[in-house]
């Protein structure tokens, strides 16, 4: 049994007008996604995606990461991994057991290797025909979930989060700056839209996003304003470049600090586990390293009393792999559900995700469970320009 061939194909979805949301990070008016598919000698196709510029990606794993992994055993997902993390060094790298990585250690290249190393997990487990998180070794049948949106402005930020409490959400998530957002960042405004969701959703738990769009100074003044209201986690309050900024902002506050949606692979984890820089890890398995490498950051922050959370804003490939290794994974403990217009989300399998009470289901399918509709590649077809604009 060996891999035959690789594939990226790279999709976007616009976003209606009417239906796009603004926040820190500007507007958004498009989707991107890149899908890659990884076939063995049998015919049998696993599919995985990956972040990152569509273009880009694509010829990363056509002309770098395909010609490493194709003759490889499907089953030998850490050896296809160190191949592609240090290229022409693999062999010392295997034999000796210390990594000698190439160029590559983060951006583009992480997040294609990400995107074939789903996609090459996906495959071993169809062939050995169990689902995905069961090849990994289940630690349970179903995750708790979050509703991951809440970008309404002042008031209208109670029925916005407490509509998602009302379709059985026990957590959801709401982003620091929303509609409202103008050139100035404003902490009364802030406030008064946490206050309004706390209304809203009663006693399920609350999150704030940042994005890492504050300064130290900022945020530890905002993190004093939100303690009332009961957070179960700040996210990013600063930028993802700066772990010790972040320790300080930790250190101040009794709020959980999440973060590592922007942060590559175990190396990167380890900076912040160093820095006591946060409570939950937030990597994305399209972004930081795949499935191999977020077991790995799992493992380590099991070790230092670190919870994951894995980032999950993407593709339906995106979100199914990021169901599959929270299943098998013990200290995750909740799944990002993003509640945005997000059709490559909800649309691209014949089937649907089973998300009921608040939580998250897998199917009983081999390998990831889905099926991609055969008109994806029309329906998605890929659009040159930018996912935001401010
Ligand atoms: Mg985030």
């Amino acid at each position: 049994m060996q891999i035959v061939d690789v594939e990226a194909v790279p999709l976007s979805s616009s976003i209606p007008e009417e239906k796009q949301h603004r926040t820190d990070l500007g507007t958004k008016v498009k989707s991107d996604a890149v899908l890659v598919f990884v076939t063995a000698d049998d015919g049998t196709t696993g599919v995985g995606a990956s972040l990152g510029q569509p273009r880009s990606i694509e010829a990363i794993v056509d002309e770098s990461l395909a010609p490493l992994v194709e003759g490889e055993n499907p089953h030998d997902t850490t050896r296809c991994w160190e191949k592609m993390y240090t290229g022409s060094r693999w062999p010392p790298s295997i034999e000796r057991g210390y990594t000698q990585p190439r160029e590559g250690r983060r951006g583009l290249t992480l997040e294609a290797i990400s995107g074939v190393d789903i996609a090459i997990h996906d495959l071993a487990a169809k062939l050995v025909e169990l689902p995905l998180y069961r090849y990994l070794g289940a630690a349970r049948h179903s995750i708790r979930a979050y509703a991951s949106g809440g970008w309404a402005a002042g008031e209208a930020a109670k029925d916005e989060l407490g509509e998602y409490t009302d379709r059985g959400f026990e957590a959801v998530k709401m982003r620091v700056v929303g509609e409202e957002s103008s050139e100035r960042f404003d902490i009364q405004a802030t406030v008064e839209r946490v206050s309004a969701a706390r209304d809203g959703v009663g006693d399920a738990d609350l999150m704030i996003d940042a994005h890492g769009s504050l300064d130290v100074s900022t945020a530890i003044r905002l993190a004093e304003r939100l303690q009332p209201f009961d957070i179960s986690w700040f996210e990013e309050p600063v930028s993802p470049d700066d772990h010790p900024g972040l320790a300080t902002v930790r250190e101040s506050t009794t709020i959980p600090i999440a973060t590592g949606e922007r942060e590559f692979t175990r190396f990167d984890f380890r900076s912040l586990f160093d820095h006591d820089a946060c409570d939950v890890a937030q990597p994305d398995i399209a972004r930081a390293g795949g499935i191999t490498e977020l077991r790995r950051i799992a493992a380590m922050a099991s070790a230092r009393g670190v919870r994951v959370a894995p980032h999950a804003w993407g593709s339906g490939v995106l979100f199914a792999a990021s169901l599959h290794f929270a299943l098998a994974t013990q200290n995750v403990h909740v799944l990002e559900v993003p509640q945005g217009h997000m059709p490559m989300l909800t649309e691209l399998f014949d089937q649907e995700f089973e998300i009921e009470d608040g939580r998250v289901h897998p199917p009983a399918r081999p390998g990831l469970g889905f099926t991609i509709r055969d008109d994806f590649a029309d329906r998605f077809e890929y659009e040159p320009g930018p996912e935001y604009v401010f």
